[in-house]
């Protein structure tokens, strides 16, 4: 037998430390089924948050009942019914008390559901009921449980556990109450008494108890809005001190922008820059005229021209006689670049290399070398080849193209002692702002919303096998008239393994090798078709890509190598096989890559839908070309997780607030944790100690915090 633990004279810190077997009405065993739950102590119980709640408001009572109309009713039940009907259809029938009446309740054809109920249970039923043979019935009512005693007299709402087995919901319950009861007296606020009244934030006294027991739905929203505000809060006083450290630890060049130097920039542009596009250098600059570095992130959807504002920040700093370093996710991109940066430069002074994987190594030895001698200005590369050990003599400024798996704790490459380089990250998966705010909270964020003037349209359409043959005509017919097109595949080959997007597909998802044979001898055999994919050697690549842009090639079958950045404006076509296999954003990427011309892009989707969320998902594709609006859909749909590897990024998991959901409420605590960062750094206040633990036991390891204050 449990014995119920005292807070007599005992410290907070003891009482809220109490073992939970010594809870009321726990005991070993119960402990044992609790600590699988991860609860140890009377402190991880009180803030063992309910996942939902049962809402018992507004019941209906016997005399309410009438047909067809929604009816919400506390039933017990009497007698559970399960039979063979006539032409095999099971009947699950229940008899239940509804007040002093009994009401009937029927299932058809769901045998399953025999398993749910039982003899005393108390139920919610929610439905429509009918008076057949001097009874109500209802018909496929929705049930929920109720844990409770047939008279006892509930609140109206009730807090639902996520539970282990042997554990019953009713358990959990009156185990949090034990537990809400004994710690309560001792509990310690981490905010200052005005610091709540001025952010309308419920003192956690009384907080705590309306989260796992409110009143009304209203109650619990109070509550609730507390601890989420409290956890982001938090989450974002550790990104601001991490990131206030980082400035006070570190300095970069100044590079300033004058008329002259702006001037001889823009000179070298070939066309006027967009609003957008302008907008953001003026951001980036007044970042880089500070002796601090820039850690600023650059969204922008496909094909809304960041290279330029990239291009911009690398001439600047080599005005300045700085060195820059641009990185490209794949070589493909690195070229490419190559390649706009050779043209912009084509008749300057400005001495840079291409520093490729498939260079000779003695070349590759000679960049690095005018890198560390300070011979050469500019190098652009990809990821790979630049985070091995190369070292510059006077780096200013390295820009990060294509990088949105980039966390918090994910950007220290490149780092010199003393000086740092300002650091500019290209995106075109456009972050949620919420994310960009917690993952992404120590960087700024420039987003350009403009794109460059005659912009493409593109038609996307979701298709399905039948109308393959149809879609083949129309992709020849714009061919022959001289457009190129891309068809994609989500598998190399036929022997790879895929993670699909859509668990229920059944059929193995195409594959570009067998793609590409079965294209260039059935419906596209009049044309020249070539094939690149992420298994060929870099040269092999870079053959296949050149093909393609000089139109040697008229159709290329990929798979996602070319999601990021390849610029072939007379592409106009493409195809996506199972288009159930990507994700909402990648699928965006990839069509982006036919609006770079001046011929308006069409898009045909091939895809087995085979449930509601993959139908969203696509149908989304089809009906906006937005891809901020994408990419919070996707966010949505997806979770965060799938859409920026947050596993990666390191941080713990969030307990209580909902990224997607509390977005306002994290843009206070941003905004709030910003000015108390800036007016007590170390969280020095008395005040402030409380709020410094709990940062420090939260974040102090994984964001690096070390001593502060
Ligand atoms: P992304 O943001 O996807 O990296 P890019 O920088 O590759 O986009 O730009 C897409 C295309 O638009 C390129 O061909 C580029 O030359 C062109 N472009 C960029 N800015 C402008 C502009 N202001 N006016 C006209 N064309 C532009
Ligand atoms: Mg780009």
């Amino acid at each position: 037998m449990s014995e119920a633990a005292r807070t007599d004279d005992r410290p907070a810190a003891d009482v809220l430390a109490t073992p939970v077997q010594y809870l009321r009405g726990v005991g070993p065993q119960r402990a044992e089924l609790l600590e699988r739950l991860g609860l140890r102590t009377a402190r991880d119980v009180l803030f063992y948050f309910p996942r939902d709640y049962q809402d018992l408001s507004d019941l209906n009572t016997i005399d309410d009942l009438a047909e067809n109309v929604l009816l919400r009713v506390r039933a017990e039940v009497l007698e559970v019914e399960s039979r063979r009907g006539r032409n095999g259809r099971t009947v699950l029938g229940l008899l239940l008390k509804v007040g002093p009446a009994t009401v009937n309740a029927v299932w058809f054809n769901q045998p399953f559901l025999r398993d749910r109920f039982a003899v005393g249970q108390q139920l919610l039923l929610i439905g429509k009921a009918r008076f057949r043979g001097g009874v109500w019935q209802f018909s496929h009512p929705s049930t929920s449980i109720i844990e409770a005693e047939p008279d006892e007299d509930l609140p109206n709402m009730l807090p639902v556990y996520s539970l282990t087995e042997g554990l019953a919901q009713g358990h959990l319950r009156r185990i949090v109450r034990a537990a809400v009861e004994l710690c309560l007296p001792v509990l310690e606020e981490v905010f200052p008494p005005l610091y709540l009244e001025q952010h309308a934030l419920l003192p956690l006294q009384q907080a705590l108890p309306q989260i796992h027991f409110p009143h009304d739905r209203d109650q619990l929203a109070t509550a609730r809005r507390r601890f989420v505000y409290q956890e982001l809060f938090i989450l974002q006083l550790a990104l601001a001190t991490r990131r206030r450290r980082q400035h006070d630890q570190s300095q970069a060049p100044p590079l300033e922008t004058s008329a002259k130097i702006d001037a001889r920039i823009r000179r070298l542009f070939p066309f006027e820059l967009t609003e957008g596009q302008n907008q953001a250098i003026r951001e980036i600059c007044a970042d880089l005229a500070l002796p601090l570095p820039m850690n600023r992130l650059l969204q922008g959807d496909v094909g809304s021209g960041k290279t330029i504002v990239a291009m911009y920040a690398i001439l600047l700093a080599i005005a300045h006689g700085y060195q820059a370093a641009l990185m490209a996710p794949t070589e493909i991109l690195a070229r490419q670049h190559a390649a706009t940066l050779g043209k912009l430069l084509s008749h300057s002074q400005v001495r840079w290399k291409l520093l490729t994987g498939g260079l000779p190594a003695s070349q590759r030895e000679a960049i690095r070398a005018g890198l560390r001698s300070g011979e050469l200005d500019a190098v652009i590369g990809t990821h790979a080849m630049l985070h091995n050990d190369v070292e510059f003599s006077r780096l200013g400024v390295v820009v990060i193209d294509e990088q949105h798996k980039f966390g918090v704790r994910q950007r220290e490459i490149l780092r010199r002692a003393g000086v740092d380089p300002h650091y500019l990250v290209m995106t075109a998966t456009p972050i949620p702002r919420s994310l960009a705010m917690t993952l992404f909270g120590d960087l700024e964020v420039t987003t350009l919303r403009d794109a460059p003037p005659g912009r493409q349209t593109v038609r996307t359409y979701l298709a399905t096998a039948e109308q393959r043959e149809k879609w083949w005509d129309f992709f020849r017919r714009k061919l022959r008239t001289g457009r190129q097109g891309y068809v994609i595949a989500p598998l190399v080959d036929a022997e790879q393994t895929v993670t699909s997007f859509d668990d229920d597909a059944e059929a193995p998802p195409a594959a570009a090798e067998q793609l590409f044979e079965a294209l260039a001898h059935g419906p596209l055999s009049e044309f020249r078709v070539g094939l690149v994919h992420g298994r060929m050697s870099g040269a092999e690549k870079q053959a296949a890509m050149e093909k393609f842009r000089s139109g040697q090639t008229q159709v290329l079958v990929a798979t996602t190598v070319i999601e990021v950045g390849v610029d072939v404006p007379n592409a106009t076509l493409m195809t996506i096989e199972d288009g159930h296999c990507f994700g909402l954003s990648q699928l965006h990427q990839l069509r982006g890559r036919i609006t770079r011309g001046t011929h308006p892009g069409y898009c045909c989707v091939f895809a087995e839908i085979k449930n509601d969320a993959a139908r969203e998902r696509l149908e989304a594709l089809v009906n906006t070309t937005d891809g901020f609006a994408l990419a919070e859909i996707d966010f949505k749909l997806r979770g965060p997780g799938d859409l920026l590897g947050t596993q990666q990024h390191g941080l713990p998991p969030l307990r209580i607030a909902d990224l997607h959901e509390d977005g306002a409420i994290l843009e206070e605590a941003r905004q709030d944790a910003r000015e108390m960062i800036a007016q007590d750094p170390g969280l020095a206040a008395p005040d402030h100690q409380r709020l410094r633990r709990q940062m420090l036991s939260r974040y102090g390891s994984v964001l690096e915090l070390g001593d502060v204050g």
